[in-house]
């Protein structure tokens, strides 16, 4: 079992009050704290070894680059890819997705062809593919969900046809905290030759990945939900599919050649890393995997679920309170009779309490329900049961100040 009490020793920010409370950081799922060992791994890299990667002779650049390419092994290795060369540095998620949705597009996608995506999907995994049917054409369609807010995997099933070029779905629902079976829905997809793409944003920070067993052809993730740096993420892709895709952005490290006439790209990973990739980013996202290693992931996972068990426990007490899906993770999604979620967050923001309100990137799912938002507690390794149960007494105070 995971020792939360000695595992906050190694988060500096948690020992802050907030108006004289004690901090509670329950907003793990916009973004985790950072351990002293990730925050000394960037002041370590800034004091000893900084230098441009992949581009000197001398020393300090050597070292910089052999830490930076060390950081892609531990990547690989912490989602089992079979291949370091197909872990490409991106800036999160977000980048992650829309290099897919350009270079996959550009290489593969024409007018009329058709990408499914879900209801549950975060801007992200929405944006980029309506840019690229505003510049292409290309069709989106959404698989509905069940009326237990699950995806409704035969609706999903009745999508595909022959104009069907890829798949593109959430792990884990980052409002309702619901895991879907991505494992059955890359299956299904495989069976009609589509490729999928995983959005591991809510997933890689709380189950253990392997791309292989899920045979997922991309799974993208943001460093910065799992204990990272902002500012660095990962695109892992199937190496047959970047090495047929089109650069995404060019520059100086995407290139073999150049000449007036005509360019020649790198080899995976670099054709997808133009410019100073952020080494020093990848190299602290290196040490939170490692510290992640460290606990175990399985541990941090099992008290994680504990954790929501009881919060949705605590929760359902209190009436009039409405849980969104049947979360199963981090991450716990909830509204109390009619007050507005951001009044009950402001309200807990002054009990130390930080929570997330509102539609949390996802407005296609909070029309869905007619609603105006939610408010969403969200756990990680340092979390206790004694939080849940002052955000549980915190919230009772507000449901008592609004009747
Ligand atoms: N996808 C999901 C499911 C998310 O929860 C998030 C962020 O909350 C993102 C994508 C975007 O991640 P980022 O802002 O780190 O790029």
């Amino acid at each position: 079992m995971l020792n939360p009490q000695e595992i906050r020793k190694e988060f500096p920010i948690l020992t802050q009050t907030v108006y004289g409370k004690p901090l509670i950081y329950l907003d793990n799922a916009a973004t985790t704290q950072k351990p002293q060992c990730v925050i000394d791994a960037i002041s370590n890299a800034y004091c000893t070894i900084n230098a441009n990667v992949h581009r000197g002779v001398h020393h300090l650049s050597q070292v910089a680059t052999e830490e930076f390419e060390q950081a892609r092994s531990i990547v690989q290795q912490f989602i089992g890819a079979a291949h370091s060369h197909e872990i490409i540095f991106t800036r999160g998620t977000t980048e992650s997705i829309n290099l897919v949705a350009s270079s996959f597009g550009n290489t593969f996608l024409k007018e009329g062809d058709e990408v499914i995506i879900s209801t549950m999907e975060h801007h992200s995994n929405i944006v980029p593919w309506q840019m690229l049917r505003d510049r292409i054409g290309i069709v989106l369609r959404v698989i509905p969900l069940t009326s237990d807010e699950k995806l409704d995997m035969e609706a999903y099933k009745a999508l595909f046809n022959e104009r069907t070029k890829l798949v593109s779905i959430a792990h884990v629902s980052n409002v309702m905290g619901v895991t879907n079976p991505v494992k059955e829905c890359i299956e299904i997809a495989h069976n009609h030759n589509v490729p999928v793409l995983i959005d591991g944003a809510q997933s890689a920070p709380h189950i253990k990945i392997d791309v292989q067993v899920l045979d997922a052809d991309f799974f993208v993730m943001s460093g910065h939900k799992v204990y990272a740096p902002t500012g660095i993420g990962v695109l892992y892709g199937k190496e047959k599919w970047l090495n047929a895709m089109q650069p995404y952005h060019g520059g100086g490290e995407m290139i073999q050649t150049v000449r007036f006439e005509k360019t020649t790209y790198n080899e995976l990973p670099y054709k997808f890393e133009a410019g100073t990739p952020d080494y020093v980013g990848a190299i602290a996202l290196g040490k939170a995997l490692e510290w992640v290693n460290s606990i175990g992931i399985e541990k941090i996972a099992a008290h994680e679920q504990m954790l929501t068990r009881y919060a949705v426990e605590k929760l359902r007490e209190i009436p009039q309170m409405r849980i969104f899906g049947k979360p199963d993770g981090a991450a716990v999604s909830f509204l109390v009779g009619d007050i507005h979620p951001a009044d009950l967050g402001t309200i807990l923001d002054h009990l130390g309490i930080a929570i997330r309100t509102g539609h949390h990137c996802a407005q296609p799912l909070i029309d869905h329900f007619g609603i105006p938002g939610t408010v969403r507690a969200s756990f990680a390794a340092y979390n206790t049961k004694e939080e849940v149960d002052i955000l549980v007494e915190g919230i009772k105070r507000a449901v008592k100040m609004f009747s």
